[in-house]
């Protein structure tokens, strides 16, 4: 595995509508890998390809001992409202509060191809959110508020992703 460079926005690449991943092989499960050490490496809780700058639709998230790794993800049921503070690791030292379902399904392909789905409710839930909103070009301060500095609130929780 290796870490790869996590672009901060600006970047072109955190702006553009990623492509399906067509085919799932090696190189695949190696860019998922890589994903998976750069998130840990950054001590985030989420990564979207395009992070990285790899335009294919695929997101890393961990929670706990909980690792996904999913390819071409899509939210299938979104129910209830949530507004918490969200980072991102594109935006560092930034934080805002998003308003996101409580409640989401997401349906995928897993590492190996195969169909898979989740339900997520709270953070887990604005996580899948806020990493499908990278596949489409959106970082989350486009439509966040209460936009301020992570040290402004030192008790806030912050969660990068
Ligand atoms: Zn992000």
């Amino acid at each position: 595995m290796a870490l790869r460079n996590i672009l901060e926005q600006g970047h072109p690449s955190l702006e553009l509508v990623c492509k399906p991943v067509r085919r799932i092989g090696d190189h695949e499960r190696q860019i998922l890998d890589d994903m998976t050490e750069t998130m840990r490496n950054a001590e985030g809780i989420g990564l979207a390809a395009p992070q990285v700058g790899i335009l294919r639709r695929m997101v890393v998230i961990e929670l706990g001992d909980q690792l996904f790794q999913l390819i071409n993800p899509v939210i299938t049921e979104a129910e209830g409202d949530q507004f918490e503070f969200e980072g991102c690791l594109s935006v560092p030292g930034m934080k805002g509060r998003v308003h996101r379902p409580q409640r989401v399904k997401v349906s995928a392909l897993d590492r190996d191809g195969n169909p898979v789905e989740y339900e997520g409710e709270g953070l887990l839930a604005r996580a899948f959110c806020h990493e499908l909103d990278h596949l489409d070009g959106i970082v989350y301060n486009s439509k966040c508020e209460d936009y301020q500095e992570v040290d402004a609130e030192p008790e806030e929780e912050d969660e990068e992703e």
